[in-house]
């Protein structure tokens, strides 16, 4: 069996070795354009700001050590040019002296990743305009940073916002611009303004809806608004493209956006080639349609599934698809997503409810508690959970990988209720977030909860139920305050014959003081995610 794998990093180096492990027999060879293999690309910030002191520590193997470990043909510097489906042979040239040959095979496995996308705009190849994706980017991002007083990051997604958090590190001025209106897409809007708080109050200069139109030598980015900054380093950071042009080029089945189109087994349109990582389309968990999600864990077992497919047949298990659960720190701030969020299920006409709870970490009492602000979405039809996404400085990693885990399993609101999570005071809570927030979505779907998001419009009754000193000190506009403890002695003081929005801070409180409400007649409703939420 001679297997040829196309690209050595995340799928392909996971391809060979879970081949090599089922066949001591197979010949194996990984075709890999750049000169390292199995490298640890999600680290690369973390070098660049000096948290990972030792570069040797991102070269997970050398092409030599990968070899000798997996008994593997690695030729690096080596570009895969084209396949020729009927022959079952791959063009190859060797990047340093030109020659090229065909590599025949009987199974081939297409790992080539995506590329970063550079807009072709004036000024974008000037010197110090970088993309990170390789060590050699890495580099050369450290070499000019070494030299410069500021740097300016295009994108706020995960990548840019860890370059941000990793640049300012080093004391460097540090700006950061993103063309939608808030850092983060992938999380709901609420959510990203304490991103968006916490990068400012670190002191990076944030500027968002903004669009690049150019860069003049200088080195300054002109913005479509009429912004100029002037910076000395930039880093785009602004998505990425599926290399999938061979595949294109063999005749390959390609989805809407350009990836490779595979079936569970990872088998393009032709049963002999196989694909994984950044190039494929994968299949979403939540809605079973298909979509990109380039990430590194769907690479990594994408790549094992193509190796079980290979050599145990139906034996395998197939990949189940993806929910782009994904996490990032910046600073203080950890925020983590699963599934998906509000925007889009609103674009794609999907009904949801959804809570948003804000819960300790662990026991409030114990010394350290730090709060989690959870968001869940489900189904109003099934109950099944959506998705989720959290935000806060711990324990935000545990929740929402339950929460992916709840999803994968086709998990109810009920379900969340009763899950039995660790607990002694330094790791949770008896009520751990992920039941509070099954409760609140139960209690909304069972009419207990008349939710509310957002401030009410001004003339509506609002009732804020925090501590009279709290409430002083930060203000809800229009709202009369009466504190939880007074509530029922003083119910003489609301107007019955009009709707009633108790605020709190959390969105705790006053759904108790609402319940109190709505059992004396009523009509109450609670402001979801309180005044931290809300002000
Ligand atoms: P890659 O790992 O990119 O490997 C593809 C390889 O194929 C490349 O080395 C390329 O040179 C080679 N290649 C392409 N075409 C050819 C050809 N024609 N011939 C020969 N070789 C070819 N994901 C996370 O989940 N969490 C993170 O924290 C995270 N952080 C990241 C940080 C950075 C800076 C980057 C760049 C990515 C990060 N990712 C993260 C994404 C993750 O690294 C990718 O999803 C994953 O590496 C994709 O694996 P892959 O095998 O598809 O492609």
């Amino acid at each position: 069996m001679k297997i040829v794998i196309i690209g050595g990093v995340a799928g392909g180096a996971s391809a060979a070795a879970r081949a090599r492990r089922l066949s001591e027999a197979a010949e194996i060879t990984i075709i890999e354009r750049g000169s390292d293999v199995s490298f640890a690309n999600c680290g690369l910030p973390y070098h660049i700001g000096g948290e990972i002191e030792d570069r040797d520590e991102l070269a997970i193997h050398t092409p030599d050590s990968l070899s000798k470990l997996l008994n593997l043909t690695v030729l690096t510097n080596t570009e895969a040019i084209s396949i020729n489906r009927d022959a079952k042979t791959v063009l190859i040239r060797d990047l340093a002296g030109g020659n090229e040959s065909h590599l025949p095979y009987d199974k081939l496995v297409l790992a080539p990743g995506a590329s970063p996308i550079v807009p072709p705009l004036p000024g974008i190849d000037l010197p110090c305009v970088h993309s990170l994706r390789t060590l050699q980017d890495m580099d050369r991002i450290k070499g000019d940073l070494a030299s410069s007083k500021s740097a300016l990051i295009l994108g706020g997604g995960f990548i840019g916002l860890e370059m941000a958090e990793q640049i300012h590190r080093l004391g460097k001025e540090t700006i950061l611009a993103e063309r939608f209106p808030q850092v983060l897409p992938p999380l709901d809007p609420e959510l990203s303004l304490d991103l968006a708080k916490d990068l400012t109050a670190n002191g990076i200069r944030l500027h968002l809806s903004e669009n690049l139109t150019s860069i003049e030598p200088g080195l300054t980015a002109c913005f479509s608004s009429g912004l100029r900054v002037k910076t000395d380093l930039i880093i785009l950071s602004v998505g990425v493209r599926p290399e999938s042009s061979l595949a294109k080029d063999a005749g390959l089945t390609l989805g809407e956006r350009g990836h490779i189109r595979v079936n569970p087994y990872q088998q393009t349109s032709d049963p002999d080639i196989y694909a994984a990582g950044d190039a494929v389309e994968t299949l979403d968990l939540v809605l079973g349609t298909y979509r990109p999600l380039p990430l590194g864990g769907p690479a990594n077992r994408q790549g094992r599934t193509i190796a079980d497919h290979i050599f145990r047949g139906d034996k395998a298990l197939p990949y189940p698809g993806s929910l782009g659960t994904a996490i990032v720190r910046v600073f203080e701030q950890i925020a983590a997503v699963t599934g998906h969020g509000e925007p889009f299920l609103k674009s794609q006409g999907i009904e949801y409810r959804t809570v948003t709870i804000n819960s300790p970490s662990h026991a409030d009492y114990y010394p350290g508690a730090e709060t989690i602000k959870l968001k869940l979405l489900w189904s109003p039809e099934s109950d099944r959970i959506l998705g989720a996404q959290a935000i806060g400085k711990d324990g935000v990693d545990k929740r929402i990988d339950i929460l992916a885990t709840a999803i994968r399993a086709g998990m109810t609101i009920d379900d969340l209720c009763h899950l039995e999570l660790c607990y002694a005071p330094p790791f949770g809570s008896a009520k751990d977030p992920v039941n509070i927030a099954g409760f609140a979505a139960c209690n909304l779907r069972d009419g207990l909860l008349k939710p509310t998001y957002g401030i009410p419009e001004t003339g509506s009754q609002i009732i804020d139920v925090r501590p009279a000193a709290k409430s002083a000190s930060q203000p809800v506009p229009g709202a009369k305050n009466i504190p939880l403890a007074q509530l029922r002695s003083r119910l003489s003081e609301i107007d019955s014959s009009q709707p009633v929005f108790t605020i709190c801070q959390m969105g705790k409180t006053s759904y108790f003081a609402a319940r109190i409400l709505q059992q004396n007649g009523f009509d109450a409703h609670s402001i979801i995610g309180g005044a931290h939420l809300n002000l």
